[in-house]
């Protein structure tokens, strides 16, 4: 990068962090942002003079409240919850929610950030959000789970509405959770509206959106791959995690022809040389969702299989990386072994998964890597089409909801090759996501005046 970009970027930085302090999720969220945008901005004057990076770093607005529930044996709890409604430019407010002890204001800031960029990419009229609590599900009862979820509904439903901000699952909040949260919801304002997405689909939920955050990740892969003629056929794959996005994502690599070798979970991964297979796939499903137990079970069922106690899985040699649990879980040495053992693409499933030395390391050794904000946009994109299908109160099949999905994935991948592409042909999908998504929101936002 120029000097005059990066002596910008610092000075940039500095005031984030001056005005920001103890959220180092948030600042590495928008370092890797501002790094590239930056030299963009500089060159569209319209956008400096406005001030639109300095306005796009500030949310529009953070709630933060205490829930207060009762545990199984009667004691009484309290946890924290926020919900930070970063920009609604293009779009009303949309982002998860995410249960999980780790969950900060920064993590949510950095996240909601993320969002607003990832929604813009997915073409469809939606702003970026997020929100969650402090409250850990793991080892709660679904009593307690339910009451959590309707104490923090009685506050959460002030804030948001179908047309104001529509929240959907994250870590920690899956199919149970987001039926808790919309019954409570419907029970307090007496309305049956699309303001959740990850619905049941007996109330209101759309085909494939379980499946589409991993599957999304798997085509965007595709559409790389696609670049230089090469396919998913016979590669193998590491993904990490085993929630939601990881266990889709191994799905569409097995239903692509791919060999996914490995899955994890905070206790560690387990490796199987032989390949997860759809039957593998179905019992580590049941297990993770129903039984509610652990990865490590996995290499007592299946022979041939390790479990890696407290280890993630990137020394496992792969054609294709995919991490899919959680932020800074891939960090630069892992990202060099990788390359060293023959890696061809990586695809972020989970957002931020990479901290921005591996992110440096891919892209310095021309590593095709999709962002986290193109690569698992899937989701989001198919929680999109979700609340269409509640507007017109229709139910699209399968098959087109799949279609559309794999439309948006394209699309996504198109603007990113548009602004990342560079003269070796190289494509930079960080720059192309980054720029992408800004364009369209920072010319709501300059059409819009000083708001
Ligand atoms: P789930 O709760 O279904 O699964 C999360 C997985 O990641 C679990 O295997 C969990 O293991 C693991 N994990 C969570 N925290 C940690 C940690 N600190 N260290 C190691 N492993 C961890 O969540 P999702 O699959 O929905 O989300 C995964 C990622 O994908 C997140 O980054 C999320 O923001 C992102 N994402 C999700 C979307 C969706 O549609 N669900 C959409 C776009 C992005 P354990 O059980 O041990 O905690």
């Amino acid at each position: 990068m120029p000097n005059g970009h990066s002596s910008a970027v610092d000075t940039f930085m500095q005031g984030l962090k001056k005005r920001n302090p103890g959220e180092p999720e948030f600042h590495q969220a928008v370092e890797e942002v501002v790094n590239t945008l930056m030299p963009f901005v500089q060159q569209n004057k319209e956008y400096e003079e406005a001030r639109i990076l300095e306005r796009l770093t500030e949310p529009d607005r953070v709630v933060i409240f205490r829930v207060c529930w009762e545990d199984d044996k009667g004691n009484i709890r309290t946890n924290r919850a926020w919900r930070v409604q970063f920009n609604n430019s293009i779009g009303p407010y949309k982002g998860g929610l995410r249960f999980h002890p780790t969950v900060t204001l920064s993590v949510l800031k950095f996240l909601g950030f993320e969002q607003t960029f990832k929604n813009s990419l997915t073409g469809l009229p939606m702003g970026g959000a997020k929100g969650g609590s402090n409250f850990n599900p793991k080892g709660k009862s679904d009593r307690e789970v339910m009451r959590f979820c309707q104490s923090l509904m009685i506050e959460l439903h002030r804030h948001i509405g179908e047309d104001t901000d529509i929240p959907a699952g994250d870590i920690g909040v899956g199919a149970r959770e987001i039926s808790n949260l919309f019954g409570q919801y419907k029970r307090l304002v007496n309305r049956f509206t699309g303001v959740l997405t990850g619905k049941g689909l007996a109330f209101g939920g759309s085909l494939v959106r379980t499946e589409a955050t991993g599957y999304g990740a798997v085509y965007f892969t595709q559409n790389m791959l696609a670049c230089s003629g090469d396919s998913l056929e016979g590669k193998t794959a590491v993904v990490s995690g085993s929630g939601n996005v990881a266990t889709y994502c191994v799905q569409k690599l097995i239903q692509s022809g791919a060999k996914p070798l490995t899955l994890s979970d905070s206790g560690g991964f387990v490796h199987d040389p032989a390949g997860i297979t759809q039957e593998k796939l179905d019992w580590i499903i049941d297990l993770k969702t129903q039984r509610r137990g652990r990865i490590s079970e996995y290499a007592q069922e299946f022979p041939g299989v390790t479990f890696h106690e407290g280890q993630r899985p990137w020394s496992v040699a792969c054609d294709l990386a995919f991490p899919c649990a959680t932020q800074n879980e891939l960090n630069e040495q892992e990202a060099q072994t990788l390359i060293r053992n023959g890696l061809k693409a990586v695809a972020e499933g989970a957002n931020m998964p990479s901290t921005l030395g591996a992110i440096h390391t891919f892209l310095g050794n021309k590593i095709p890597f999709g962002p986290g904000k193109a690569a698992n946009a899937g989701g989001v994109g198919v929680s999109g089409l979700e609340q269409s299908q509640n507007s017109l109160r229709i139910a699209w099949s399968a098959a087109e909801v799949d279609q559309r999905l794999q439309g948006i994935m394209k699309g996504i991948h198109d603007q990113c090759v548009q602004y990342g592409k560079g003269e070796d042909g190289y494509c930079n999908y960080v720059r192309g996501a980054n720029i992408a998504g800004f364009v369209k929101v920072a010319d709501a936002m300059l059409a819009y005046g000083i708001v």
